[in-house]
């Protein structure tokens, strides 16, 4: 993630603070400001040790899924909590349930931990309300201790809350999915995700709480993506590669000059040509290659010399799905479809986003002409 730097490796996962984290401690050393120096250390080191807890949040999940073999590359900590970010999505329902469960189950943990250590001294000459109302509380060791076991009880409850992109809400995704498959789990759990947002936002409003208002909002979004999402997973699952390529495309042959190539880019809307000896491919030359040749040589170069060579073979039978996952995986923008041997044309994440686009709409023709013919 831009705009962050790491702190530590855990288990071969980096830990990586944002810029904007800066935030979050200045609301910590705020609050502590009325109280002097003292207060200010206080705000600190809370929010220090909360985000602490919030790491160890995710690392939670994040080692059930390297159990699952499924690779974490960092988590990244955010004012508004942790992210986690895993390459691929859970196979089984069961592994993303583990998954999900994971993280709210470390914070019981701490919390339990905390209770079993000072619970004792916490009860005696306890003043409850001195501890509950930020306004009245005094910085000491006994307030630092109550208000890290009442946040990790929050954090728990409130990740438990079922809906997208909330923990609850993958949770009840996977047992949705271990009875009607994954794509309409996914769709109920992102309409129950949404119904939540919006309880929670009209009862934010009616009680006047900005912070909740807010949240509701961002669960109401994190359940629309979610359920696009899986839409376009389900779309692409079903289209091949081989008909997504441009059948008509352009060609080049390795004695062509870049001249050419402007050309064609100018005259037609393709970004990307396939230099070929016969039938064979021998390299792509993309538009950027073309204004970078452009740029720093004032020679009419060949083709030859400024395509690239290395490029992603894939069969026309491979899914766009397993396709885009492939592709961003490696980092790469084209492939070349083949049929056995055969070299049939490049595909681009272009032509797949296009690709979903236009069976989205086709898709939603047959819908309406379904719902014509039935009434
Ligand atoms: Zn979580």
């Amino acid at each position: 993630m831009k705009w962050s730097f790491s702190i530590a490796r855990v288990f071969g996962i980096d830990i990586r603070i944002h810029a904007s984290f800066v935030f979050a401690l200045m609301i910590g050393a705020m609050w502590g400001l009325e109280f002097g120096q003292k207060g200010v250390a206080f705000g600190l080191l809370f929010t220090i040790l909360l985000f602490a807890c919030v790491v160890l949040h995710e690392l939670g999940h994040s080692l059930v899924a390297k159990a699952f073999k499924i690779p974490v590359r960092e988590i990244v900590l955010l004012p508004i909590g942790g992210v986690a970010q895993m390459e691929k999505n859970p196979e089984k329902p069961v592994h993303e349930l583990l998954i999900a469960v994971a993280g709210p189950l470390v914070n019981v943990v701490i919390a339990i931990g905390i209770w079993v250590a000072f619970g004792k001294t916490l009860l005696s000459g306890i003043d409850l309300k001195a501890l509950t109302s930020p306004q009245s509380v005094q910085p000491s060791a006994q307030a630092l201790v109550f208000w890290l076991l009442t946040a990790n009880v929050s954090l728990a409850v409130f990740n438990m809350i079922p809906a997208f992109p909330l923990d609850g809400g993958r949770v009840l995704r996977a047992v949705l999915a271990m009875f009607m498959g994954f794509s309409q789990g996914t769709r109920v759990a992102a309409g129950i995700g949404q119904f939540i947002a919006i309880l929670l936002g009209l009862f934010a409003v009616m009680t006047g709480q900005v912070l909740m208002a807010l949240i509701a909002f961002f669960i109401f979004l994190g359940a629309g993506r979610e359920r696009a999402e899986e839409q376009a997973r389900t779309v692409l699952h079903t289209l091949r590669v081989g008909d997504a390529y441009n059948k008509f495309a352009l060609t080049l042959a390795p004695g062509d000059h870049v001249s050419r190539v402007v050309d064609y880019i100018l005259t037609s809307y393709q970004p990307d040509f396939a230099v070929l000896q016969g039938a064979q491919l021998l390299g792509v030359v993309t538009r950027s290659e073309v204004l970078q040749a452009l740029a720093t040589d004032t020679r009419d170069l060949y083709v030859a010399g400024v395509m690239n060579r290395q490029v992603e073979k894939v069969q026309s039978t491979q899914s766009l799905d397993d396709t885009r996952k492939h592709m961003e995986q490696k980092e790469i923008r084209i492939v070349a479809v083949y049929e056995g041997e055969r070299y049939l044309g490049l595909v681009s994440l272009e032509d797949i986003a296009e690709a979903l686009l236009v069976s989205t709409f086709v898709e939603r023709q047959n819908q309406l002409r379904k719902m014509e013919a039935a009434a």
